[in-house]
């Protein structure tokens, strides 16, 4: 049984690999460009959030610092002047519309209690502080930054203060102002003047991890734990980090601290944010490459099918090998590269023996090997032919006469050179269409195709004399005895009309040889 494995075409292979080649090229080089993009992004992305985390910071302190520096001027007033309650009052009111930093000024004594407030002066005025972040302040009789507390009024508010020290150093108490955080205050616009349109924002955070400020106000005051970004300024570091936030969504942060206050800035960006406009650039890219990756397609389509048209060819061409026309066939293919044309030389070379072995051993097969004759084999074909086609024809059976004494009298080998003498004049004397056989030994038979019993009678006598008058190779003049029959409308058997044809061959013969004998019906 025939092996029926079917076989990937080369033509599918090399397509394959030059498409796997270049897509994991492409895709290689897509995303290596994506990756050095990326990083790049990245990189300017946490560098931009720690620049406007420090510059937040910055603000924040020089905001603090300018505070402080407004606090410090009323303490060294009221240092001498503290008795005068109309002073008190006017230095908080001045202090409070002086620059907006403030939301509210109170003026304590060292034992906790107010001695003026500005705005609500008649709510708190003379009454015993509660709030324990302004009492720490009136206890630490230095400078101080409260963390975010409620106050009494219920705002979330910062409290700033700076001790009042008489000229001999006796602790008078405070001068300090609250900053409302969840109001508009001079701390918001300080933070919201570095607002970015990058998606980036900033929030700040007290020790206690509470917001001081958020884009999203509703969550100042809240308290947010575990900030990687807001411990690392809280200990005082500035710098960035590419991690997810307290909620798990990836962030690039930038942090700094703010110094005096010790508090944590944080400007922080969602990383799909800083990396959308790559996502767009890489879409634009492939967008870009798509008409000429199509090119490029069509042309290596073209290509493989260039390069592998004449294995293709050759491939057809073997498998019809043996048909007659296998080498014109292979002639035509265009082998127009080395590989090719060895094989397609090899294989015209091939072909054209296999014709050689096989036409000559159709030859040997066919033929009679001492006169080159046609044998029996093929006048039996030639005959059942005639049979089929409604054809007229003639058969002559041709005899030597007395052979076996040019034998006897020259010798086996002069009896040979005799045949294949006759054999030629016989060939010689056929017309395109006959077909002279040799049948035995000194016995041929003669087909005439298309000839009628008159015309065959003619040509045998023709051929009869013809040997007669031929100057025979050693004996000199040879003469042979022929039978004729013809083909009637009734004859149903070739073997009949041989038969007919040797009986008037043996007529011949009897009747003194060297003669013709037809046979009628
Ligand atoms: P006739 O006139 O009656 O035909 O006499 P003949 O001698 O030809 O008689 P016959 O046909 O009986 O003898 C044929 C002889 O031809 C016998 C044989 O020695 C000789 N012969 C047959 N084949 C060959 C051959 O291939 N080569 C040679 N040299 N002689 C052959
Ligand atoms: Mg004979
Ligand atoms: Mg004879």
């Amino acid at each position: 049984m025939h092996n029926r494995r079917r076989f990937l075409q080369l033509r599918t292979l090399v397509l394959g690999m030059v498409l796997l080649a270049c897509l994991s090229t492409l895709i290689n080089t897509l995303y290596v460009a994506y990756r050095v993009q990326q990083t790049a992004l990245v990189k300017s992305s946490l560098q931009a959030n720690q620049a406007y985390a420090s510059k937040v910071a910055s603000s924040i302190d020089a905001f603090i610092k300018s505070a402080r520096d407004h606090l410090r001027y009323s303490a060294a007033l009221l240092a001498t002047e503290m008795p005068d309650a109309d002073l008190r009052i006017a230095e908080a009111k001045r202090l409070q519309a002086q620059d907006l930093d403030f939301n509210s000024i109170v003026i304590v004594n060292a034992r906790g209690r107010i001695l003026a407030a500005y705005p609500d002066i008649r709510q708190i005025a003379s009454s015993r502080l509660s709030s324990s972040e302004i009492l720490q302040a009136v206890d630490s009789a230095k400078p101080h930054i409260s963390n975010a507390y409620t106050s009494r009024g219920g705002d979330l508010v910062v409290f700033i203060s700076e001790p009042i020290r008489a000229p001999d150093g006796t602790y008078l108490g405070l001068v300090g102002g609250s900053v409302f955080l969840k109001k508009e205050s001079e701390l918001h616009t300080v933070i919201g003047a570095h607002y970015q349109n990058d998606g980036s924002y900033v929030f700040v955070a007290d020790t206690n991890r509470r917001l001081l400020y958020h884009p999203d106000h509703e969550l100042i005051g809240s308290v947010v734990s575990g900030s990687p970004t807001i411990e690392a300024a809280l200990r005082g570091e500035t710098g960035s980090l590419d991690a997810p936030n307290y909620i798990g969504i990836p962030m690039l942060a930038g942090f700094a601290p703010v110094a005096d206050a010790h508090w944590a800035v944080v400007a922080q960006q969602p990383r799909e944010l800083a990396l959308a406009p790559l996502r767009e650039l890489m879409q634009k890219v492939a967008l870009h490459i798509l008409p000429t990756s199509a090119i490029g397609l069509l042309l290596m389509l073209w290509l493989t099918q260039y390069l592998t048209k004449p294995l293709r060819h050759l491939a057809d061409a073997a498998r019809h090998f043996s048909s007659s026309h296998a080498d014109a066939d292979l002639k035509r293919i265009d082998a127009w590269y080395a590989e090719a044309a060895d094989i397609r030389s090899a294989l015209i070379t091939g072909e054209q023996l296999l014709q050689e072995r096989f036409g000559k051993l159709r030859q040997e097969a066919e033929s009679d090997a001492l006169t080159g004759l046609p044998n029996r084999r093929v006048l039996q074909a030639a005959l059942d032919e005639l049979m089929q086609g409604q054809r007229d024809f003639a058969v002559l059976a041709l005899d030597i006469d007395h052979f076996k004494r040019v034998n006897d009298t020259y010798g086996h080998d002069a009896g040979d050179e005799v045949l294949q003498h006759l054999a030629e004049l016989l060939r010689q004397r056929s017309r395109q269409q006959d077909l002279p056989c040799r049948v035995g030994g000194e016995e041929f038979t003669m087909l005439l195709p298309d000839t009628r019993l008159e015309d065959a009678r003619r040509i045998a006598e023709r051929i009869r004399a013809a040997v007669e008058e031929a100057d025979t190779p050693h004996v000199g003049r040879l003469t042979l005895s022929i039978g004729v029959a013809c083909r009637q409308p009734d004859t149903q058997q070739a073997d009949t009309l041989l038969k007919q044809a040797d009986e008037q061959l043996y007529k011949a013969k009897q009747s003194g040889r060297n003669r013709v004998e037809v046979f009628t019906p």
